[in-house]
């Protein structure tokens, strides 16, 4: 018999897979991460585990104790996957801006969310970051987990995205294009490609809205960068300590519109459903395009489920209102 002790061995191992048409202009072989496989249906359950497992060992978290996280629903899926496995309870504080899909999913695998106003800034009482950072004081046996400057998160892609990304491409891979949130995926799996081969090329998307690329570029936090925008899960108006810019080489950033479009191409050109920051990913491929030779292999990641965006890029209203389609 071959099966799994339990959900969290699914996590990884995730395949890769051929970008056809969207990318027939381009002169080299694009495949994609498809981080979909894992059992939360996104990339974060390998570092959801990694933080997790980390805190354990170091005594941050303790049997019976509560996970609590600022999360755009991803993370939360992840950490409430392995809390169920292992026996703990999760608190995910999540911003008005996060699709009702995500909120709902987090609930069904028995989270606690407390919904916080997007358009405060981060030091204000109101946001999702103070608002976890208070609840972890008032909540006795409780952790906060810190998904932007908790170094497990970069090392769960050093240890598992990276090593697969190189094997799958028999170290073969010369690009590595993915959108960045925390940093945690850019950096891990960027520094380990780059340690197996420092020729490999890292590129961030970045969103209209913020900080990443100009500060990348000039060493300045530029606050004029920051304003509302709508891709989710990229993007930020902080600098985590997850996002290691030395081993990144540029960023490029897609509009909202783009991200959303692209993401819909993907699905009906591709068969792939994927979520809103898969399209922003496709389109930066694209938006690259001059940095490309034949011999190139680019791999571009992508992140998560377009199950978790049928209320926004896949409804045509949606996208009506947002000036996204004619
Ligand atoms: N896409 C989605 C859908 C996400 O949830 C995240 C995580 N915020 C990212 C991209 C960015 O990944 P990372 O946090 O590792 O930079």
């Amino acid at each position: 018999m071959e099966y799994a002790d339990t959900i969290l061995e699914t996590i990884g191992h995730t395949p890769l897979v051929k970008i056809n048409k969207l990318t027939r202009d381009l002169p080299c072989l694009v495949l994609a991460k498809y981080e979909t496989f894992n059992p939360g249906n996104s990339v974060k359950d390998r570092m959801a585990l990694q933080m997790i497992e980390d805190a354990e060992q170091s005594g941050l978290l303790k049997p019976g104790g509560t996970i609590i996280e600022g999360t755009s629903g991803n993370t939360g899926m992840g950490l409430a996957l392995a809390a169920v496995v292992k026996g703990y309870k999760i608190v995910c504080v999540i911003n008005d801006k996060q699709s009702k899909e995500k909120i709902d999913i987090l609930r069904a695998v028995g989270s606690e969310v407390h919904i916080c106003p997007t358009d405060v800034a981060p030091e204000d009482p109101r946001s999702y970051y103070s608002t976890a950072r208070r609840l972890a004081t008032e909540i006795p046996n409780s952790w906060y987990v810190n998904q932007y400057d908790n170094p497990s998160n970069s090392k769960a892609h050093y240890l598992t995205t990276g090593p697969e990304i190189w094997e799958q491409t028999s170290g073969k891979v010369t690009h590595f294009v993915v959108g960045v949130g925390t940093g945690g995926t850019i950096s891990g799996v960027g520094s380990y490609l780059k340690s197996k081969n420092p020729d490999v090329k890292v590129w961030g998307v970045d969103t209209y809205g913020s900080v990443f690329k100009k500060y990348h570029e000039t060493g300045i936090f530029d606050e004029n960068e920051i304003y509302p925008y709508v891709t989710e899960g990229i993007g930020e108006d902080i600098l985590p300590k997850n996002v290691n810019f030395d081993i990144i080489d540029g960023f490029t950033k897609v509009t909202d519109k783009d991200a959303a479009v692209y993401t819909r191409r993907l699905a009906r050109e591709e068969g792939m459903f994927l979520g809103n920051s898969a399209g922003a990913a496709i389109k930066g491929v694209l938006q690259l395009t001059e940095h490309f030779t034949p011999d190139d292999v680019v791999v571009v990641l992508f992140h998560d489920h377009g199950s978790r965006y049928v209320g926004k890029v896949y409804n045509d209203d949606w996208m009506r209102e947002q000036g996204f389609m004619e």
